[in-house]
């Protein structure tokens, strides 16, 4: 996915959770933060966060490769072989707990790290990271999301 201009699918304050579908294109170890040295094997995964305000400056600041590592998936996105593939944006009925509930209990998923971008879930969510066995564009939908940019 370009960092060309993206395109609103809905005005920014109806926005919340995004779900950010990452290739990795060939298995990797990378150091993450707390979480220290981390595998991940080549494939599709999805992160899932929110953004309540700011949404669009939160996802151009995801696909930039210019910025301090913070979050967990900083440290994924910044190995040369993660590409953010496309970009899903969901309404406010939807959270980053459901979209990761919801690919869970479809049974698409793995967690490669436990506990990956989750460090502010309060439902007990595995990850906020998975690896798609599957394509989940269905499952995207019936969430009420839209593909952003
Ligand atoms: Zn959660």
């Amino acid at each position: 996915m370009s960092n060309k201009k993206l395109a609103q699918v809905w005005p920014e304050r109806k926005l919340s959770a995004y779900a950010l579908v990452i290739t990795l294109s060939c298995n990797v170890r990378l150091r993450v933060g707390k979480l220290g040295l981390c595998r991940f094997d080549a494939g599709n995964y999805v992160y899932a966060g929110s953004a309540k305000r700011a949404f669009d400056a939160r996802i151009r600041r995801h696909l930039s490769s210019e910025k301090r590592l913070h979050w967990h998936v900083d440290y994924l996105l910044a190995s040369e072989y993660a590409t953010v593939r496309k970009v899903w944006a969901f309404p406010e009925t939807t959270t980053e707990c459901g979209i990761i509930g919801a690919l869970v209990t479809s049974g698409a998923v793995n967690v490669p790290v436990a506990g990956f971008g989750a460090g502010d879930c309060r439902n007990r969510c595995p990850a906020h990271l998975v690896r798609l066995s599957k394509k989940a564009d269905g499952l995207f939908k019936r969430l009420g999301g839209q593909p952003y940019g």
